[in-house]
């Protein structure tokens, strides 16, 4: 075959394979395109004869460009290579792909300038239309609210959209992993991988919840979704997903599940220091970081019923722990207000003397609210938040609600607590009485025997001989039935004093008598029944105007326990007169009263280290109510071993 013909048969080869093909004859500037070239650049009526022809096809925009390139190869034989368009006649624009090689002669000059040209319109603007999808998916992406990300199949992140960025800040995300900077909460984490991971290895839709970590530290609840993405084979390529942001919902859900369980935890305490427990430890379920304090009014004071992550250091310092720990607390108490300052800023306008004590404790916010019932606050309680929080009006309903029910439970335990004294106080009563009924029958039972015996003596006496029966015999054993009498008497009198002091019913009937006479009197009747000395001083007339009978009943109740409890040594009595009151005074050398029964021996049924002296424990309690009924008072001193001295102050009147 001949050169030609060969050289036919190529140029139809490329045609066939829709390849243009150029030759240029440089020195003579004769230019060659193959039919494929020209009917694709659309000149196949009026093909290009030099160079210049060929160019001014090209796009005017590109046209310089490629004169460039043509030239550069020419004479700094650099390749050819490169794209530009071609403005056909009809308007149309097509994308042209276009390669060359240059000959040179032996001189050095370009002889022939050839090469190949391929229409790539369609390739080109398939790429056009990937990028402007690409770019409205970026845009689209950015735009969303929640934040996206791409995963490889691996589960590696290649893509995050700009609120990823937002959300944890530039620094935050560069590195991030699963494993080295997770941004999941810690508690969220292992749950998170393991559903990942599950999820990577089944290819199963991903989706959970859990707490993403902000630039500003803070925790929000997350709801992460991502799908697979598979090619035509069914192999997942990467996976597309979200974290939409679920916080506000959740934790409307979560206040709603804490009141809940806030509620079942304060019901299950019974004394107010349980509840105010549980009202701390529920709290912190909601607060990070807390410390926090509940204070209950009492009469006039009040008093702290729980503390929690407050150092020792501040309890003990007791002005520091005063001045800051307890100040909003009781001024929530005091002022019934709620304190809700999110910000160290608002919390040092609030309380302006205590800025470099709350930046002592770390303090960055406060939560400290009246625990109101029908409008009166019983009790408070504060929180003290190391993180600035924002209080919405939600959240602080929300804390309101927790101090309602807070409210309910201490009022509940404060009713209890008091069923509870009643209570305790009703059973000393009680058993108090039981041991009473047990003295007393025995009490009343000692005289009565004795007389009993008395009596049968007396009657087998007669029984067996009548006339040995004298009257001094006889006359003996009534006086001694008489001393069983007067005792029985004495124990039923006092029985019956008590019941009407019960009752309040203790009759005073006045009248105007010497007292010191009186208790002349009484020592007198004294003297017969004790060896002890006896003495009464000074010696002057004190008139007054009082209960006669009740006031020999005081001065002989007295004096009987300084014989009963005085150990056989002397007693002396002593009566003086004060400008509006009347001292009597009564001491003894005898046993003493331990320090811890001086006030509660005036109490119904007490008795004390009495040795085998007998008694009810009633005598000092009627004493104290005639007294005190004559607008007197009554008071001991003592000394265990030494004796002990009874005071009585009346008024010179009955009022
Ligand atoms: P009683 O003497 O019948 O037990 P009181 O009410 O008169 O009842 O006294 C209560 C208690 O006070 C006595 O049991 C005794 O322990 C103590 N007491 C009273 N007077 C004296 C006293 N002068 N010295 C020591 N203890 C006394």
């Amino acid at each position: 075959m001949s050169f030609d013909k060969e050289k036919e048969q190529l140029l139809m080869a490329l045609d066939l394979a829709r390849i243009g093909f150029y030759d240029w004859d440089v020195i003579g500037n004769l230019i060659y395109f193959n039919t494929y070239m020209l009917q694709d650049w659309g000149i196949e009526n009026n093909p290009p004869t030099t160079l210049q022809d060929a160019v001014s096809s090209i796009h005017p925009e590109d046209q310089e460009r490629v004169s460039q390139l043509v030239n550069d190869a020419l004479e700094q034989r650099v390749p050819y290579a490169t794209e530009y368009r071609v403005l056909r006649p009809d308007g149309s624009i097509a994308w042209m792909e276009v390669k060359g090689i240059v000959r040179f002669n032996e001189n050095n000059s370009p002889v022939r300038f050839f090469g190949t040209c391929i229409n790539i319109t369609e390739r080109k603007e398939k790429a056009k239309l990937l990028e402007e999808s690409e770019a409205m998916i970026r845009t689209f992406a950015d735009t969303m609210p929640q934040m996206a990300f791409i995963a490889d199949p691996t589960g590696a992140i290649t893509y995050f959209n700009k609120r990823w960025y937002d959300y944890v800040s530039t620094e935050g995300t560069e590195g991030w992993g699963w494993k080295d900077q997770p941004i999941h909460h810690p508690d969220d984490l292992e749950r998170t991988i393991a559903i990942w991971k599950d999820c990577l290895a089944t290819g199963t839709p991903y989706e959970t919840d859990y707490r993403l970590r902000r630039h500003d530290g803070q925790y929000r609840w997350h709801l992460g979704r991502a799908l697979p993405h598979r090619n035509k084979d069914g192999e997942i390529i990467r996976w597309c997903g979200t974290n939409t942001d679920i916080h506000e919902e959740r934790m409307a859900f979560e206040r709603n599940r804490i009141l809940f369980d806030f509620g079942v935890a304060l019901s299950r305490g019974l004394s107010i220091q349980e509840i105010s427990e549980s009202i701390l430890v529920e709290g912190k379920k909601i607060l990070q970081n807390i410390a926090g304090l509940v204070i209950v009014k009492e009469e006039d004071s009040f008093s702290i019923s729980a503390k929690m992550n407050i150092p020792d250091e501040y309890t003990n310092d007791k002005a520091f722990f005063d001045r800051v720990i307890r100040l909003p607390a009781k001024s929530a108490l005091f002022e019934s207000k709620n304190f809700f300052l999110g910000t160290q800023e608002e919390l040092l306008t609030e309380f302006p003397d205590y800025e470099s004590a709350l930046k002592h404790i770390n303090a960055k916010a406060l939560v400290a609210l009246p625990l109101r019932l029908q409008g009166k606050a019983i009790a408070s309680v504060a929180y003290f938040l190391g993180e600035e929080v924002q209080f919405s009006t939600e959240l602080q309903r929300f804390f309101e609600s927790l101090a309602t029910q807070a409210a309910v439970a201490i009022d509940r335990a404060m009713l209890y607590e008091k069923q509870l004294v009643q209570k305790n106080e009703l059973e000393v009563a009680l058993s108090a009485r039981d041991e009473f009924f047990s003295i007393a029958s025995h009490e009343l039972k000692t005289p009565l025997t004795s007389m009993r015996i008395n009596g049968q003596l007396l009657l087998r006496n007669h029984a067996r001989d009548p006339l040995s029966l004298t009257s001094e015999k006889a006359l003996n054993f009534i006086k001694q039935n008489d001393k069983g009498v007067s005792r029985l008497v004495r124990l039923v009198d006092d029985m019956l004093d008590i019941s009407r002091i019960q009752t309040g019913r203790l009759p005073l009937r006045p009248e105007t008598f010497d007292l010191f006479e009186l208790m002349k009197d009484v020592l007198s009747r004294a003297a017969a029944t004790t060896e002890a000395k006896l003495t009464l001083t000074p010696a002057a007339a004190i008139y007054g105007l009082w209960d006669k009978l009740r006031l020999e009943q005081v001065l002989t109740n007295l004096l009987s326990n300084a014989i009963r409890y005085g150990n056989g040594n002397p007693v002396q009595a002593e009566i003086r007169v004060r400008s509006s009151t009347v001292l009597i005074t009564i001491q003894d050398s005898g046993i003493g009263i331990p320090d811890e029964l001086i006030h509660s021996i005036f109490n119904r049924y007490e008795r004390g280290p009495s040795g085998d002296v007998h008694g009810l424990g009633l005598g000092l309690y009627i004493t104290k109510q005639i007294v005190e009924s004559h607008s007197g008072k009554i008071w001991v001193e003592s000394q265990v071993g030494l004796g002990s001295t009874f005071f009585v102050e009346l008024p010179h009147q009955l009022k």
